[in-house]
This record gives structure tokens, sequence and C-alpha cells, in this order.
């Protein structure tokens, strides 16, 4: 059997549900392919406010909001006893204040159930495996749920397969990435001693040591996920016979973690284990398909950027298909590609900069600017397109800079 569509979208995370959203109001026919039902487990559950503007855009926002999930009004840093608060109300960029802290499975799911209640299909339990492309049309095969083989013909492809990465895969464009490997450890738990005073409406990043750093992401549901991310080495002293012993080890090994989750109870049997996400394409388009969220580059979840950058791809990708279906000339090398790198590129310095402790000093000066610290509140609300942001148009520049100012002023001190 041959399905024929204006355009494919490839799996259904946030990415493929926001990029299908909007073609779908625009009247094209879409069909989505994933390969898993939902819902399933991905991590990624701390949003930054720029990706409100993509869920607006798709119509999404309201089937969020009706989940009741938790509202995210910022992150706080702490190193020992030193705190940088930083509050999406004071940032300076003119954007969103806010946004959610989202168990994964279930907010794609919602994104998920809600294009399909607009009319889009979702073929789930459907995998790609294999994908032709010819001169104005391209033919996909997919393995369905019962082992047989389908194709699906479309003008179009959009390929939001995350870590899948299904088409660079195929097409030989996979590139290794320049971020050294990490390990992450993390996993959902109650939370019985949180109060107002952990401020649920806030992640808190914990520089465990230079390396290695802990996030602590309330939900509403009263479970909180807490995760550590390190070099693989700094986990070999923690090794025990099972994850949840090691992970026990782990939450112990941080004072305020040991206080507020020494008598939690694990929501899931075993913690889960990541290494190596760390990804990048050589392009992130081609003759008659474009590349959006983790498909394209995923740096480090420091910043919480994955989810924003694969909202506003699927967003940026998803409008010009549209131009570029009704005939127009699509300069995507600079509408798309340099544009998304743009992003990327902003965030890299300060994932670089975290990783190598210029931002400690930036984030836990004594004496703070509070403008300063409002352009780079923007960064972390997911702004990196703001040229009017210093710390965006001029980035590695004025955050190195700013640090070795901070630098002299605490050695002249
Ligand atoms: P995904 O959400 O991965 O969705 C892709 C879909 O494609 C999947 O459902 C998959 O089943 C489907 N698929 C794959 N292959 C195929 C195929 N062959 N055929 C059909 N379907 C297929 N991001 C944040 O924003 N905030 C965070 O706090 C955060 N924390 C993170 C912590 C860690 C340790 C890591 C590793 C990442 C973190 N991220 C975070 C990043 C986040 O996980 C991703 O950036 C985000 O999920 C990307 O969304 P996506 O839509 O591109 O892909």
């Amino acid at each position: 059997m041959q399905k024929n569509v204006d355009v494919l979208v490839i799996g259904a995370g946030p990415s493929g549900s926001i990029a299908a959203a909007i073609l779908h109001k625009a009247g094209l026919k879409v069909q989505v392919v994933e390969k898993m039902t939902f819902p399933r487990f991905v991590i990624g559950e701390s949003l930054l406010p720029r990706c409100m503007e993509a869920l607006e855009e798709a119509e999404l926002l309201d089937a969020v909001k009706a989940k009741n999930f938790q509202q995210k009004d910022g992150a706080k840093f702490v190193m020992n006893d030193q705190i940088c608060d930083f509050n999406f109300s004071q940032q300076f960029t003119d954007g969103w204040r806010w946004t959610w802290q989202v168990p994964r499975a279930e907010f794609d799911k919602v994104l998920a159930d809600e294009i399909v209640r607009k009319g889009v299909d979702i073929a789930y339990q459907t995998e790609v495996t294999d994908v032709q492309i010819f001169d104005d049309h391209s033919i996909t095969t997919v393995k369905t749920a019962d082992g047989s083989e389908e194709k699906i013909q479309a003008r179009f492809i959009i390929d939001g397969s995350g870590y899948g990465r299904v088409i660079p895969t195929l097409f030989g464009l996979n590139r290794e990435s320049t971020q050294a490997p990490r390990r992450a450890v993390f996993c959902h738990i109650t939370d019985p001693k949180r109060s107002e005073a952990f401020e649920p409406n806030r992640i808190i990043i914990y520089v465990h040591d230079p390396k290695t750093w802990i996030w602590v992401i309330p939900f509403s549901n009263g479970n909180t996920s807490v995760g550590y991310v390190g070099d693989p080495e700094f986990f070999e002293k923690y090794e025990s016979e099972d994850m949840a012993t090691m992970y026990r080890k782990l939450l112990a090994a941080q004072p305020e973690l040991k206080d507020r989750f020494g008598d939690s109870e694990l929501a899931w049997e075993q913690p889960r284990t990541l290494q190596s996400w760390s990804s990048t394409t050589d392009t992130f388009y081609g003759k008659g398909f474009v590349l959006t969220g983790n498909v394209t580059e995923f740096l480090d979840p420091v910043f919480s950027s994955g989810v924003t950058l694969a909202s506003v791809s699927a967003q940026m990708a998803a409008n010009l298909v549209i131009r570029h279906l009704k005939g127009e000339e699509i300069d995507w090398e600079n509408d798309y590609m340099k544009k998304m790198q743009l992003g990327v590129d902003v965030f890299r310095t300060y994932v670089n900069g975290w990783y190598d402790g210029t931002l400690f000093k930036v984030f836990f000066a004594e004496n703070r600017n509070p403008d300063i610290m409002a352009q780079i509140c923007s960064v972390l609300a997911g702004y990196v397109w703001d040229e009017n942001n210093p710390f965006v148009k001029n980035h590695e520049k004025n955050v190195r800079t700013l640090a070795r100012y901070l630098d002299t002023q605490q050695t002249n001190a």
C-alpha cells in the first residue's frame, strides 16, 4: 500500500508535533510516523520561555495549559553557599516570562493527542527504515506494528526523529560532536519535604564539583526529577550492584539533596542512565528534506536548551516548507541552517563557559550588575536570536570579557 501526502514528519516528539500542527494549519496533508507507542519515556523536562512562542503558533498552548504542569518562573544555580537566581520576569528581551516543568511522557502525549484531534494522522509503532529522494517527491519505507512494509510518498520530509537521527544516519551525514562525552544518572522521586522554601516554580542546578552538576526539577504531580551529569569517570566511584543503590549514594553525596531527598522513594524501579548524547550533522537540510530538533545538533542539557531548539527549529522549518510547497524559492542555507546555527552557537558559548568555569565567575560574583544579569537571563530563557541583546550578539566576547573583569575586581578587593 502506498500513501501520498504533502509532508511526511518523522517522529512525534515536540519538534515533530509542532511542525505537523503548523503544516496542518496551513492546509497541507501531513502524515506523522512514530516508531514507539505514546506515552513513551524521553528525558528533557525543563522547558524555556522561548518554546511557548512555537507552541502558541502551533495552537497547542491551551491543550498543554489544561494539564496543569508545574509553572517554571526561573532557574537557580547553587555552588556551595553561593546562589544565582534567574527570574524570567526580569529578563531583557520582551517575550514570555514563564514556561513549564514537565514529565515528558505526558507532555509529548498531550501535543501528539492534540494534533490528532485537529486532524493529523499519526501512525504509531511505525519505523522509518529507508528514504529515497527523487526530483519532486520522496518515497519512504516504514515497518509497521505487524512487521509489514509500507511506502509513503511525500513532497517533503521533516525529520524530527530526535536520538533516532533517521536521515543523517541513512544519508551518512552524522558528524562527531566536539563536546566531551558525558554521562547522566537520573530518576523521578517523591519530594516529601517540598515546600515553598524549595520554590517548586523553578529548577535548581547544583554545582557538585567543577565538572559535575545536578538538576532538580519539581513536577506538579508531587514528584521531582533529580539527575547527575558529569564525566563518565565521575560515576565510577559510585558504581554499585544496581542503579538504585548507586543513585542513593549520589543523592547522599550532595548535602542539600541528602537532607531533602534522603527519605524519598524512587518513582521508577531503577534510575536510568544515558551517555555521550551530543551529536551533530553536516547539514540541516537537503533536496526534499529538512532536519529539526535533536537531529540537527544537541549540545548538553545544562541550560535546558533541547526542547526549545526542537520547538523553534520545527516552527522555522514548517513555515519554510509551507512557502517552498507554494512554489517559492527558499534560501535554506541562510534562512534555516545559519539561523538555527546562530542559536545553537550562543548556547554553545554558555555550555563551554559552564564547563571551563568562566560562567561560575559570572553567576557567583559578589557584585552582579542587574542589567547584565537580565541580558544573560534572556539567553537562559531561550531568546538566543535577540540580536539587541549584547550577550547574544557578541556572546563569546562579552562572556569572556565580563568574567575577566570580575576576576580582576575580585583580585583587587
Ligand atoms: P524526541 O523528543 O527525541 O522525539 C523524537 C521521536 O522520534 C521519538 O518519539 C522517537 O521514538 C521517534 N523516532 C526515532 N526514530 C524513528 C524512526 N526510525 N521512525 C519513526 N520514528 C522515530 N531538553 C530540555 O529542553 N530540557 C531539559 O531539561 C533537558 N534535559 C536533558 C537531559 C539529558 C541527560 C539529555 C540527554 C537531554 C536533555 N534534554 C533536555 C534534551 C531533550 O531530550 C531533547 O532535546 C528533546 O527531546 C528533543 O526533541 P525532539 O522532538 O527533537 O526529539
